[in-house]
């Protein structure tokens, strides 16, 4: 496997008409983290940091959180890491902190989770964002925060951080030299309000998974709705497009994070709708590399249009066939 991620590792991902695509990798755990050189990826695009609390028996302590988040920057070097912020409930209950609600919870994807957990347990967002503010000193901090379905949620996310500087500046001590905020995009509400948050980010990043889970109000771990909703579904893909035009022309960069960036006809359809940062399982980063140096981002982009303006009922088998004409 080594070998694999290694033949590709130097290959740059321009594609033939010279769009530079960035690829990132997801990870969440330290050992993820030397597969950011060994496929070359630009980044690390998700790092999901409630692994660290899933395999723990217990809270992890902030010198715990401190030395991973410190760890994985000096691992990455040179190259961005985006912190996602406990993401917890749901899909991902923990032992230790089964308290109101989530057990109740009927619906627990959509319950009380991720940031909304975070919020209410204030200690435990005040300890992340100090081992964060910490392990960042002297360098930039890129810090994303989950489920945001609000705007004010994102403020009061990023207030929990503002107070957490102030109490490091009164104790003189070194603060990151940057700080950039971004949110993930997972539940549709958020889409309808982005130009009123949008100035306030640095990045957002769209959540598949949990985004095509709630635009189609399909359980995504009920293995009988998993072959019903295709990511290459016009829904989505249409969702994504009108995200990215609602963008234009403000500075904030827009990367994909679900699994469905890792699978090369959606990673093909992403940047056919003007996706150019994906970050996604380390083991798609070799095989998207090769895929991209051999297409042609403004003939797929008036493709994509094309289908997703008079929608053709089989997106999966054109893009499929166009793909095959085109040796990719
Ligand atoms: C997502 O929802 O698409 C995502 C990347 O986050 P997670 O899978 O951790 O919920
Ligand atoms: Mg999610």
């Amino acid at each position: 496997r080594q070998a694999r991620y290694a033949a590709l590792r130097d290959v740059e991902p321009f594609t033939k008409d010279g769009e530079r695509i960035n690829l990132m990798i997801n990870a969440g755990l330290r050992d993820d983290v030397p597969l950011l050189n060994l496929t070359g990826a630009d980044g690390i695009g998700l790092f999901r940091t409630e692994f660290q609390f899933l395999v723990s028996a217990a809270l992890p302590q902030r010198d715990r959180q401190t030395r991973l988040y410190r760890d994985v920057l000096d691992t990455a070097g040179d190259k961005p890491v985006i912190f996602r912020t406990v993401d917890v409930g749901g899909d991902k209950s923990l032992p230790y902190l089964r308290a109101e609600g989530e057990n109740g919870d009927e619906n627990p994807a959509m319950g009380w989770r991720a940031l909304r957990l975070a919020l209410e347990r204030e200690g435990l967002m005040k300890a992340q964002a100090r081992s964060l503010l910490e392990a960042s000193a002297g360098r930039t901090l890129n810090v994303m925060f989950p489920m945001v379905s609000e705007p004010w949620e994102f403020d009061a996310a990023k207030a929990v951080f503002d107070a957490q500087i102030a109490f490091l500046r009164g104790r003189r001590k070194v603060l990151p030299e940057q700080i950039r905020y971004g949110v993930m995009l997972e539940v549709p509400a958020l889409a309808e309000m982005l130009d009123v948050l949008a100035p306030k980010l640095s990045f957002i990043s769209i959540g598949t998974n949990d985004l095509t889970q709630f635009l189609f109000a399909a359980d995504r771990s009920n293995p009988k709705l998993a072959e019903r909703y295709d990511w290459l579904n016009p829904s989505i893909l249409r969702f994504i497009r009108r995200v990215i035009r609602t963008l234009a022309g403000q500075q904030i960069d827009i990367t994909v994070c679900g699994e469905m960036g890792g699978r090369p006809l959606e990673a093909l359809a992403l940047v056919g709708i003007g996706i150019r940062r994906l970050s996604i399982t380390p083991a798609s980063i070799g095989p998207h590399k090769a895929m991209f140096r051999k297409i042609d981002t403004r003939e797929l982009t008036e493709q994509m249009e094309l289908w997703l303006n008079e929608p053709v009922g089989d997106l999966r088998g054109a893009l499929t066939e166009w793909a095959d004409e085109r040796d990719i």
